[in-house]
């Protein structure tokens, strides 16, 4: 049977709208992965290189750059490097599953403009209050950098009509099942199921 292309779900939103903990709840869905960014950004007291992130130094993003390799990438918070290997999507196709990119708002603009079919979940937070709760119980960022954070998370709300689906992240469990139907519901778009369609319809001889 004809298998469809993998399936590109964009788990984006501003800072602090709590994507992590919702990209987790796909995963949970038999058949997904995780896209692993590259960022030149230092490695936090709680994260193991390879789980989240591949940690580089900017020279080596530079010449990932200059070769290509990155299906899109940013520049966060006006200071660190983060992008999404291309090599995943290879990855992806030949394990047959779907792909789980979680990314800031510049970097799904990116990808929704050359993998139009990609799907682009945009997180919410319930309010600011929320975000900066969520920033300051991470307890890692300096005053400034808290500042900078809100400050983007605000821009990056305006950003909302540029997406497929949205989930508002006020009840943790209900906005864990709404990703996990946008990503069942997303695998079973006609559009997608066309060419496997067609092969069934052979076997009733056309
Ligand atoms: P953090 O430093 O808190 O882990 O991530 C900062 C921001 O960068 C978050 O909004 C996160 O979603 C985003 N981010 C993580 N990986 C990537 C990536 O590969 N590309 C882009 N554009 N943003 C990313």
């Amino acid at each position: 049977m004809i298998q469809a292309a993998p399936l590109v779900l964009i788990v984006s939103g501003p800072s602090g709208s709590g994507k992590s903990t919702l990209v987790q709840k796909i995963l949970e869905l038999p058949g997904t992965m995780l896209s692993i960014s590259c960022t030149t950004r230092a490695p936090r007291r709680t994260e193991n290189a390879g789980k989240w992130y591949n940690f580089v130094t900017e020279a080596e993003f530079q010449q990932m750059i200059g070769r290509g390799e990155f299906l899109e990438y940013a520049q966060v918070f006006g200071k660190n490097w983060y992008g999404t290997p291309k090599k995943w999507l290879d990855e992806a196709r030949a394990e047959g599953k779907d792909l789980v990119l979680e990314i800031d708002v510049k970097g799904a603009l990116q990808v929704k403009e050359k993998l139009s079919e990609a799907v682009a979940i945009f997180v919410v937070p319930p309010s600011r209050a929320d975000v900066e709760q969520r920033i300051r119980a991470r307890g890692q960022d300096s005053e400034d950098e808290i500042r900078r954070r809100l400050e983007r998370s605000r821009q990056e709300m305006l950003k909302y009509p540029s997406y497929d689906f949205a989930v508002i992240n006020d009840d943790l469990d209900r906005a864990g099942r709404e990703v996990q139907a946008i990503a069942l519901a997303s695998r079973c778009r006609m559009a997608r199921q066309e060419d496997r369609i067609c092969e069934i319809v052979k076997t009733f001889g056309g």
